[in-house]
């Protein structure tokens, strides 16, 4: 069977006192079925029950047991591809559309914390940070791309104003998004189930949806019950599966790494980030990082293609943070744990609705704690009819990876070595 506990994290260790959730044993009816209690299945169930929809979520193991409860907690703008690349696909409309809500997903989650008084450790300030001259060039035209539409608070840093805000000699210079941030990624997913649970919504854990049976009433079914529901929303996400297998074909489930240091101390961790901004380098395989509430560093990096758990996390990913800062060298790890996200060709998210009622947003790949939040609130609005921003996502063009799913992992593996290289010889 499958392990449905939280990983060993950081995370699983100082999260906030939740309950435990029955599993379905029932067959009960509602409005809207949403298959997976990550940040895209809770956001989604808050807009539904904020405009007066009966929601029931059934989750394969607990609250947040995905991405949402292991991610690097950074509140990342915008969409893992840049908005002319998406520009030169789709054309100026969707483009536009898209550009508007880039970053959207930073402002519903910093409501959502403050309507539901969720304890999370939000802290605002999101640094990108240039590793070379061309990256620093490439900030440079995104900025002048995001004022384009209408995002005008990000602001460039030199190679002194840098230093003011990360202790790491590597860079040449950055960008600061204000609008970007961070927040202990399980505690808002449990801060979330249970804001759904105080306007009615129900949560059942250890209940895998193993079957959807399609019609005009769909069915989802659980090893122990079923839910009849008017529409069903799939967040499962990369622990999916192939629940759903026409989402499989055009979908990569990856895996990344986390460890987190042992508490810093405060004048250490005032060193290394003086104003608690979260970083994340201009890479391809991009190095992630901030500081927790108690001042541990929570390092990431690194990708595993096909979601394989690699052996000794700490192997992999306490070099990168060395390398970023040598003097952490006597520092001890005390967690390091992995997690899969959602890799699609286009690196964009697939979004849309199989037959008339089945609806999904998956594979966002990377940076998913904004998207999801966002995500959620335009497929509650495509289910109250308003299908516009929906449909900006859901006409997005999507590709299998070549290979099929037998080759996909070490054609993408490949890509990414390529990426990796050009990283290294700064090209
Ligand atoms: C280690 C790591 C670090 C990351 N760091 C960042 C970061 O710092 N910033 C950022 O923006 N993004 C980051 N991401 C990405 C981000 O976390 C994800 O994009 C986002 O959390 C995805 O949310 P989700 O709700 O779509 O999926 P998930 O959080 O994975 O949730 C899916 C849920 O569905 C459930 N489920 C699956 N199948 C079924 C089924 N058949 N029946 C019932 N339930 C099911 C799963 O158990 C799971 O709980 C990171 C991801 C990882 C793995």
């Amino acid at each position: 069977m499958a392990n449905t506990s939280y990983p060993a994290s950081y995370y699983a260790a100082s999260a906030n006192p939740a309950p435990s959730r029955p599993a379905l044993q029932d067959d009960v009816e509602t409005d809207v079925c949403v298959i997976g209690a990550g940040y895209t299945g809770l956001s989604s169930a808050l807009f539904l029950l904020e405009h007066g929809f009966k929601v029931t979520i059934v989750e394969a193991a607990k609250v947040g047991f995905g991405a949402s409860g292991r991610n690097g907690g950074q509140i990342v703008n915008s969409y893992s591809r840049d908005i002319d690349v998406i520009e030169r696909s789709v054309g100026p409309q969707q483009a536009r559309l898209l550009g508007n809500m880039a970053f959207e997903g930073g402002r519903i989650i910093r409501e959502r914390v403050a309507k539901y008084q969720i304890q999370c450790d939000l802290k605002d300030g999101g640094v990108f940070a240039a590793l070379t001259a061309k990256q620093m060039g490439h900030l440079e035209s995104q900025k002048r791309l995001w004022e384009r539409f209408g995002h005008t608070q990000l602001e460039l840093l030199d190679q002194r104003r840098i230093r003011e805000v990360v202790a790491c000699e590597e860079y040449v210079g950055g960008m600061l998004d204000m609008s970007g941030g961070h927040i202990h990624p399980l505690n808002l997913a449990l801060g979330e189930a249970a804001a759904v649970e105080s306007l009615g919504g129900v949560i059942y854990e250890q209940s895998p949806a193993v079957r959807i049976e399609r019609g005009a009433s769909p069915v989802v079914h659980t090893p122990q019950g079923k839910v009849r529901a008017k529409f069903i929303i799939v967040a499962g996400n990369a622990y999916l599966g192939n629940l759903v297998p026409e989402l499989a074909a055009k979908s990569m489930p990856c895996g990344t790494q986390v460890i987190a240091t042992e508490p810093l101390g405060e004048e250490l961790a005032h060193r290394l980030l003086p104003q608690d901004y979260c970083v994340e380098d201009c890479n391809y395989l991009l190095d992630y990082y901030r500081l927790t509430g108690d001042k541990r560093l929570i390092f990431g990096g690194g990708v595993v293609y096909g979601a394989r758990d690699p052996a000794n996390i700490e192997a992999i990913i306490r070099p990168k943070m060395l390398k970023a800062f040598p003097q952490l060298k006597d520092v001890k790890i005390d967690y390091a744990w992995t997690g899969n996200f959602l890799l699609t060709l286009s690196r964009l998210p697939q979004v849309g609705r199989l037959g008339d009622n089945v609806y999904y947003s998956q594979g966002c790949s990377g940076h998913g704690v904004t998207y999801t939040h966002l995500a959620g609130k335009v497929l509650a609005e495509a289910l109250r009819g308003q299908a516009e921003r929906f449909d900006a996502f859901a006409d997005l063009p999507h590709y299998p990876f070549p290979g099929g799913q037998l080759l996909r992992t070490p054609f993408a593996a490949m890509g990414a070595w390529y990426y990796g290289l050009r990283d290294k010889l700064g090209f």
